[in-house]
């Protein structure tokens, strides 16, 4: 689209809604001139605008595309919708974050994971000291001695240097401002155009909150700014870091051309299941009880069944206890837990203290079948116990694997040769698989 000199982004006769003398009002319209500079076309900017009163400006630009989003989380959103463009659309969209110092503070690592990723979006920064939507309360950009709802005898700390954040994080594009500066649409407009991570910080005026409680006038904001060893202007212009979908393209796109793509499992007639069947299978970590599960699940789906598998363990991963609940359906199914088991395989006693404090005896009834290792003491229960020495035949790493394929073997859950197959494909010949004969007769 060929844009008309003096296009304007804004909505026709939009008023701006903020206070009289709010530089929310000056941003905006110096934004607006930006865009018009770059004489870009509407349809391609993006402005996503975070919580607190720069959030108000979503209505006042009804020509581009806008974002309005949660406290803190704009450049969050921003950076996910620059990279859809840039990745898998068009790479037309210049997006623009409109924050706060509040937002800024709230958000703080997804500002610096934005620069870190170098995407290419703007951040513009609306900083007037404190929280302006919620009542006038200390931010984190809040300069010492300033006061403010919350700190009403000065602000203790000094404020946070969001420019020298961005410095640190290998931002290529960092500028510092005043709301009122003649040129702010210039330096806005080479931010914008910067390819790659920008940020602009402008220095405004909270009218209702900041200027009378400070004594506080638009001429002495650049004071106050180097008062905190703050320097404005340009502060960085760097063009050569690469733009993150040039990166992409370059460090994973073409290495994603080499990977095979994946394999569907292709279900077979393999079953004459007419219910649900839930299995829980409990043992310790590291004894591949989840991996057994999920091959218990694969062969289940090649045979044409519906599978959930939902696993526990402690947060220490590689000790303590590991536990799969596994369905099995000829029908959908819509919940991954177990409530009553029809199948309950315990291979270690870790396996069993764990079943037990997770009161294992109020999920079965007369009709679950309890497949446990021979060293396991098990309370009396009405339900079937079946005591096999998996340990000693199958090893502590293939013991829910044996009692797996023993329930599939003996049940006829499905065909059983799928099972098989999984197992060989895997391990090699099945007779050698489970320490031989032994096992082989007791099946
Ligand atoms: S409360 Fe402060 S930031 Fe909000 S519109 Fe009024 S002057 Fe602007
Ligand atoms: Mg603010």
């Amino acid at each position: 689209m060929q844009v008309q000199e003096n296009c304007t982004y804004m909505t026709s006769g939009a008023v701006m809604p903020f206070c009289k003398g709010c530089g929310h009002s000056n941003i905006l319209k110096k934004l607006n001139e930006a865009l018009g500079e770059l004489k870009l076309d509407p349809k391609d900017v993006c402005l996503v605008t975070d919580i607190g009163c720069i959030g108000l400006t979503d209505a006042l630009f009804d020509k581009v595309h806008t974002v309005h989003t949660t406290h803190g989380r704009s450049t969050g959103f921003a950076t996910g919708i620059a990279v859809a463009d840039k990745v898998l659309a068009e790479k037309r969209l210049k997006t623009i974050v409109l924050i706060g110092d509040g937002g800024s503070m709230i958000g703080l690592l997804h500002i610096v994971n934005a620069a870190l990723m170098n995407v290419d979006l703007t951040v513009i920064v609306a900083n007037n000291f404190l929280f302006g939507m919620t009542g006038g309360q200390q931010s984190s950009l809040t300069p010492e001695h300033f006061i403010t709802q919350t700190t009403p005898f000065g602000n203790m700390n000094p404020s946070l240097d969001i420019c020298g954040i961005a410095e640190a994080s290998k931002a290529g594009f960092i500028a510092r401002a005043v709301a009122s500066d003649k040129d702010l649409s210039g330096l806005m407009a080479k931010a914008i155009q910067h390819s790659g991570f920008s940020i602009v910080e402008i220095l405004e005026l909270c009218t209702e909150h900041a200027t009378k409680r400070n004594d506080l006038k638009g001429s002495m904001l650049a004071k106050m700014a180097e008062a905190e060893g703050h320097k404005l202007g340009i502060l960085r212009n760097d063009v050569e870091r690469r733009e993150f979908s040039v990166k992409y393209a370059a460090d994973v796109q073409s290495h994603l051309k080499e990977m095979k793509p994946p394999r569907f499992i292709e279900p077979i007639e393999g079953h004459k299941l007419k219910m649900p069947v839930g299995f829980i299978i409990s043992g310790s970590a590291g004894e591949r009880v989840q991996s057994s599960a999920g091959m218990l699940c694969q062969a289940a789906l090649r045979c044409g069944l519906e599978v959930t598998q939902k696993n526990d363990n402690p947060v220490t991963q590689g000790s303590g206890f590991s536990l799969s609940e596994v369905i099995i359906s000829p029908e959908e199914i819509n919940y991954t837990g177990v409530s009553e088991a029809d199948f309950v395989v315990v291979v270690s006693e870790t396996g069993m203290k764990e079943l037990k404090a997770q009161d294992i005896y109020q999920r079965i009834s007369d009709k679950t079948v309890f497949i446990v290792d021979e060293s396991i003491e098990l309370d009396e229960v009405s339900s079937k116990v079946i005591k096999l020495p998996l340990r000693k035949m199958c090893g502590g790493d293939k013991a829910s694997l044996g009692a797996l394929d023993y329930v599939i073997r003996n049940y006829s859950l499905f065909d059983h040769e799928i099972f098989i197959k999984l197992l060989e494909k895997k391990f090699g010949e099945y007779s050698k698989i489970f320490r031989g004969e032994y096992y082989l007769d007791l099946v």
